[in-house]
């Protein structure tokens, strides 16, 4: 036998089965009150109970079924106006009753189709009224005893208190989604930032990569070009780090990056972007800054760095550092141009003894 696959039930499909059902059995006492003593034969009787007992359960059924469940389920809501109007003219078209049944459909019908939904009731209403009018003939007796009176206006107070009702609940569940959203979202444009920030920065440091400052580079160095201001580099490597690493660990050689990392950052100015170059080699970028700043910048960086020999647990490390400064347009015009330059002098402070700056030679000889 194949196995049946159980399609989920659609949440209006169940909702207006429990609704449904549950008015529909008001309706019936209503009814049963109203046509109670006023001759009403088996026939109508039978009819009351198979429409308002049984027919809540088939039209679910057939909703359930349905390949279209939502459009089945409104065909459901046209029969109900339907038969609606076909039970006032049955009984008569008692005032109380008709308008209990006419605002139950027209709400159940606005509800999921706005004031059209409402144009839709009446008109089925109506079709269902005509219908009943030509079967059983066009009687009008308005009035209700008190009680059936009484049992109208209970019945449709309750019915649309549990329409207001439901209403809050799908307002809730539509700004609780709407929280969950937009709490995902935040989570992905945080995802989206940290992304970014690993593109651009150095994992260790903090401090810019070297993809981030091949962009930044070029972009400063046209403005700077354009606006005919002067820009520096600073190209900064640690003295002797082989023998940190050797001597005191891989850890402590990564304290002395971070430590000197911090230093270069603290005493940089606002537009500059520092920017690990290499394992332990930094680039300063210093748009509009001549070479006179750039090498005393240079120079104080040496000087701080070497002021402060690292303590890492019990052990103080001496640090030092080497400077190569180029500046343009005196010593390259191109990015590619000024750290060669910069690279030049760095390695000349190195021949030199280290803990010193060179500054880049010009361009032509260079
Ligand atoms: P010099 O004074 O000539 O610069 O000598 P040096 O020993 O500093 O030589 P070099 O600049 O070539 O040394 C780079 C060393 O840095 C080699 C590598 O093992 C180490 N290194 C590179 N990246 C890292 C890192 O992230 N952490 C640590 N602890 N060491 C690193
Ligand atoms: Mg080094
Ligand atoms: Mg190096």
């Amino acid at each position: 036998m194949p196995q049946s696959v159980k399609r989920p039930v659609h949440w209006i499909v169940r909702m207006n089965r429990r609704n449904r059902t549950m008015a529909f059995v008001w309706v019936l006492l209503v009814l049963a009150a109203h046509m109670w003593g006023r001759g009403y034969g088996p026939v109508a009787w039978v009819l009351l109970g198979l429409q308002f007992l049984v027919y809540p359960h088939v039209a679910y059924l057939a909703a359930v079924r349905s390949r279209n469940q939502m459009r089945t389920e409104f065909g459901n809501m046209l029969l109900d106006g339907l038969m609606f109007g076909i039970w006032m003219a049955v009984l008569k078209f008692p005032l109380w009753i008709s308008y209990m049944l006419f605002i139950g459909a027209a709400i159940n019908m606005t509800v999921f189709r706005g004031a059209a939904g409402a144009l839709l009731a009446a008109a089925v209403i109506a079709c269902g009224a005509l219908l009943g009018a030509a079967v059983f003939g066009l009687h009008a007796e308005p009035a209700t005893a008190p009680l059936t009176t009484s049992l109208s206006i209970a019945t449709l107070s309750l019915y649309l208190l549990v329409v207001a009702k439901d209403a809050y609940a799908r307002s809730l569940m539509l700004f609780q989604t709407r929280q969950q959203l937009r709490a995902k979202m935040e989570e992905v444009l945080a995802l989206q930032q940290q992304l970014q920030e690993q593109s651009t920065q150095d994992p260790l440091t903090g401090l810019f990569n070297r993809r981030y400052l091949v962009d930044a580079m070029a972009r400063e160095l046209a403005r700077c070009a354009h606006a005919g201001l002067p820009l520096s580099i600073l190209l900064v490597d640690i003295d002797h780090f082989k023998r940190i690493n050797d001597g005191f660990g891989h850890q402590a050689g990564d304290a002395v990056i971070v430590h000197l990392a911090q230093l270069l950052r603290q005493q940089a100015r606002v537009g500059d972007v520092v920017c690990r170059y290499g394992g332990e080699e930094f680039l300063l970028l210093c748009p509009e800054m001549p070479q006179a700043a750039a090498l005393e910048r240079a120079q104080q960086y040496r000087a701080s760095f070497a002021a402060q020999p690292l303590l890492v647990g019990n052990a103080s490390i001496p640090v030092t550092l080497s400077a190569g400064v180029a500046t343009f347009p005196e010593h390259g015009d191109s990015a590619n141009a000024l750290i060669r330059s910069a690279d030049a002098a760095l390695y000349r402070a190195k021949d030199l003894g280290r803990n010193r700056v060179e500054l880049a030679l010009p361009a032509a000889a260079g």
